[in-house]
């Protein structure tokens, strides 16, 4: 029977999240937790599979006991099992002892696919899924759009730029899914419990976890200060050579540094499609 472990993260909603003015943090009180939605994609794209060739999909989360909401969340979506890895002796854990915990926690549970997100929308960092799979030995693939199984090998799309690759691997594999790549099924009922785990309960060394595990120091946060936006506007009298020209220079005359495109049309216009990749493949 096929094991697809999915790795969901409860985040605050960063669209209601709020910047403190004096302190420049992010004020998370009375904000709203929600299950990350490049996570929620991942669920979806598991049960999908789960569906097709049949299996056991089961959601894992690392965090306080509040995030056992998000895996009630994923099993009204239909996932089969929700596992809460949730302990003080884990607080305070960077992306290195997060990944470390949870390949752990993969190895208890058993996996031949396992789905994270791309990245969470509160840390960005994306590391975590990398991490598990280097942890596991396993093959990886980042910003995939679509999976696919059969037999024992795995099959992605990978959406890079204005790209799409196609790979394909042996199981067990990690794959990190990106937000927006299917549409999340409505919530049904459900009577299923979140399970909770403990330390205790996992085979962990304690130099690797919560603080201990844990090299990254935050030093400082700092609000990025905001890129004025320039508009450019081209002149409509230009004749169409000279208005394209502007447009792939971005309006610019003349600039140290970079590489104006001169010549005719018709080479701007090649010069255009090989920029823009129309000479690879995509989709
Ligand atoms: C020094 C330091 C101290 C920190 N202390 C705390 C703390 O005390 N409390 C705290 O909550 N955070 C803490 N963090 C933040 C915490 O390390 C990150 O939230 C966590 O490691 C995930 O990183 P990320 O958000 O960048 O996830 P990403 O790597 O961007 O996430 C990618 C994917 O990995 C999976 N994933 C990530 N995190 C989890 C998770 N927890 N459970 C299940 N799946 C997951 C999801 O599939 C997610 O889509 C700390 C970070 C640092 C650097």
């Amino acid at each position: 029977m096929m094991n697809i472990i999915v790795f969901v993260k409860q985040v605050p909603d960063t669209s209601e999240v709020k910047i403190d003015s004096k302190t420049n943090n992010l004020v998370r009180e009375g904000v709203p937790s929600i299950i990350n939605p490049y996570d929620e994609n991942g669920v979806e794209a598991a049960l999908a599979l789960r569906d097709r060739i049949g299996g056991k999909v089961t959601v894992v989360s690392m965090g306080p006991m509040q995030a056992s909401s998000t895996l009630e969340y994923c099993l009204a979506m239909g996932a089969d099992e929700a596992v809460l890895v949730s302990d003080r002796l884990i607080g305070g854990s960077d992306t290195l002892a997060t990944g470390y915990t949870l390949s752990e926690v993969a190895k208890k549970i058993g996996y031949d696919l396992i789905v994270c997100g791309n990245e969470a929308i509160d840390g960005c960092t994306g590391q975590v899924g990398p991490i598990i799979a280097e942890n596991l030995d396993i093959p990886q693939f980042t910003y995939v759009r679509e999976v696919q199984v059969e037999a024992d090998r795995v099959t992605v799309q990978r959406e890079v730029g204005k790209n799409i690759e196609f790979y394909e691997a042996q199981l067990p594999a990690l794959v990190c899914v990106l937000k927006g790549v299917n549409q999340p099924r409505r919530l049904g009922q459900t009577d299923k419990e979140v399970k909770l785990l403990r330390v205790a309960d996992l085979d962990l060394d304690p130099a690797k976890i919560g603080n201990d595990g844990s090299p990254t120091k935050v030093v400082n946060i700092k609000m990025s200060d905001a890129r004025a936006k320039s508009y450019v506007t081209i002149d409509d009298s230009l004749s169409a050579e000279d208005r394209i020209k502007m447009i792939i220079n971005g309006g610019i005359e003349k600039k140290e540094k970079i590489d104006l495109w001169r010549g005719t049309a018709e080479a701007l216009a090649d010069r255009l499609m090989e920029h823009a990749g129309f000479n690879r493949y995509i989709v």
